[in-house]
């Protein structure tokens, strides 16, 4: 479980996110959505220690990470896998090679074991025999499915995801998401997705926060969403006319 408290986040005179309070239970695929710029990235990014807080508190499985030393966050930054906006994935280096590099820096395995484990997080994704393409050699479904591949390489209890579905289309959009919940099932991970994919609300999401510029303005379960009177989540919402389509056969 991960908790955080009266997360606060300034850059410079830019207060972006105010007080957020969440938690994200074990098993279940938690969503941080809202609209470009409401603050959902930077709160992944102070959730995994990417940025300090200005202000707050994060607890993983009730240790207090925020007030960790650089060492001290170690263990827990190893059962941390995150798949980043972009994939980010090293251009010069092969699919194998992104992954290995992850256990390279974590782990005391050896070469073998960490091809293996490669072979079985490819496995997992199904990318199964393609170690030696180069990401400008793949698809974006492709890229994103390797970065889910090392996102798992170290076993993670806990799973970021920030906007897996972005540049993908509605198919593999769906497969992406899918994948992320089977994952979460299978390992039992605390799973946080930052999305602004309706699609993706509607299918994965267990737990649903809505974020508007940097506050915490609802929430709840995705059902809850379609009869929420919350006007800025209805704005956002059901600004998707498949949404608004949804909501009538519920709210006639
Ligand atoms: P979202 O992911 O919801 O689109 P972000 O969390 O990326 O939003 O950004 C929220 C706000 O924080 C924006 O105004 C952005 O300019 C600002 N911001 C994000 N990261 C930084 C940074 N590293 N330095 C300065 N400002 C930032
Ligand atoms: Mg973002």
């Amino acid at each position: 479980m991960i908790e955080v408290t009266n997360i606060h986040k300034s850059f410079g005179d830019n207060h972006v996110l105010t007080g957020i309070d969440a938690v994200f239970e074990p098993g279940k695929v938690s969503l941080i959505i809202g609209g470009s710029g409401s603050g959902k990235s930077t709160l992944l990014k102070c959730i995994v220690g990417l940025h300090q807080p200005t202000q707050g508190k994060v607890f993983f499985d009730g240790q207090e990470f925020t007030r960790m030393s650089f060492e001290e966050k170690v263990p827990i930054r190893k059962e941390i896998g995150m798949l980043f906006q972009n994939s980010a994935l090293f251009d010069s280096m092969t699919v194998e090679q992104n992954i290995v590099f992850t256990l390279d820096m974590f782990t005391e395995m050896s070469k073998q074991e960490k091809i293996e484990r490669a072979n079985f997080c490819l496995e997992r994704v199904n990318l199964a025999g393609k170690n030696d393409l180069y990401p400008s050699e793949l698809s974006g479904g492709m890229k994103k499915r390797v970065g889910i591949a090392r996102a798992i390489s170290m076993n993670p209890k806990y799973l970021f995801c920030d906007e897996p579905n972005s540049g993908l289309d509605p198919a593999t959009s769906i497969l992406i998401d899918e994948l992320i919940q089977e994952l979460t099932d299978e390992f039992k991970c605390t799973t946080v997705v930052v999305t602004h994919d309706m699609n993706s609300v509607m299918g994965i999401g267990d737990y649903i926060l809505f974020l508007f510029k940097g506050q915490k303005y609802w929430e709840g379960s995705n059902q809850d969403m379609l009869k929420s009177d919350n006007q800025e989540l209805n704005d956002f919402v059901f600004a998707s006319p498949l949404m608004k389509a949804a909501r009538d056969t519920i709210k006639p």
